[in-house]
């Protein structure tokens, strides 16, 4: 892409090619929802985006995200919504829930407790939607519940055992999974990845009760393919924003 683009021209570009992708997989464009991600990007970025009419932004760092959020406070009246999309530490859970609309990034019983508890003992009447992450395709270095190939996983089981528990904790609403592919150049690996987490979302939705109706899936590389999958969230930064320098 062109240095000169604005970032209202690329989210044109990128919502353009999320309705592309849903149409060519016979789904509705409006069943896709865009996360702007706008981590490491300056709040001017988000506004830009923001005056394009983008209402919902990924961060995935809580120190980052807090000024970042700060700033940008007057803009949640007009629908401003912020969604972590990192790994969060049990220590940072009170903040997190303070912070942000939903956390894609849930990845272990003791996160989800400490999110709980964070969220009980501030406001009892609020609950905070949560997805969980699931490493399905195997990468070592991906976070996550560890349950590489789905449902055919040995560890889904106990995997299972753990959902009921996060399903019953309160004050917290469980809305659906999220995987990241691994970055490899092979489209039958990266659609396996997240076919695997659409048939762990079924299978979750059959057993237990509740909303599961959320998968998080799809990047600025991999993002049609997710969507043919039955992504629901695509997170994309790079395509919106450029390239990040750290
Ligand atoms: C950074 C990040 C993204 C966005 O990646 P791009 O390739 O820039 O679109 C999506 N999901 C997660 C979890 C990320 O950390």
């Amino acid at each position: 892409m062109a240095e000169q683009t604005t970032v209202a021209e690329r989210l044109a570009a990128v919502r353009e090619q999320i309705d592309a992708a849903a149409l060519r997989a016979g789904r509705t464009p409006s069943e896709v929802t865009l996360v702007a991600v706008s981590k490491t990007h300056p709040p001017d970025a988000v506004r830009a985006a923001l005056a394009a009419g983008q209402l919902i932004f990924g961060e995935n760092r809580i120190q980052e995200a807090e000024g970042k959020i700060a700033q940008l406070e007057a803009a949640r009246a007009a629908g401003l919504q912020w969604h972590l999309i990192g790994h969060l530490q049990r220590n940072k859970a009170r903040k997190a829930a303070q912070l942000f609309d939903l956390i894609h990034s849930v990845d272990s019983l003791r996160l989800a407790q400490a999110l709980s508890r964070a969220v009980v003992e501030d406001d009892g009447a609020r609950t905070l939607p949560i997805l969980l992450q699931v490493n399905v395709s195997g990468e070592a270095s991906k976070e996550g519940f560890d349950l590489p190939g789905g449902v055919a996983s040995p560890g889904l089981a106990a995997f299972l055992t753990e959902v009921e528990q996060i399903a019953a904790l309160p004050g917290l609403e469980l809305r659906g999974l999220m995987t990241i592919a691994p970055f490899v150049d092979d489209q039958q690996v990266v659609r396996g990845t997240f076919r695997a987490l659409r048939l762990l979302r079924d299978d979750l939705a059959r057993r237990l009760p509740g909303d599961w109706r959320e998968l998080s899936m799809g990047m600025s590389g991999d993002l049609d393919l997710a969507i043919e999958e039955g992504a629901t969230l695509v997170r994309v930064g790079t395509a919106i924003f450029g390239s990040r320098s750290y």
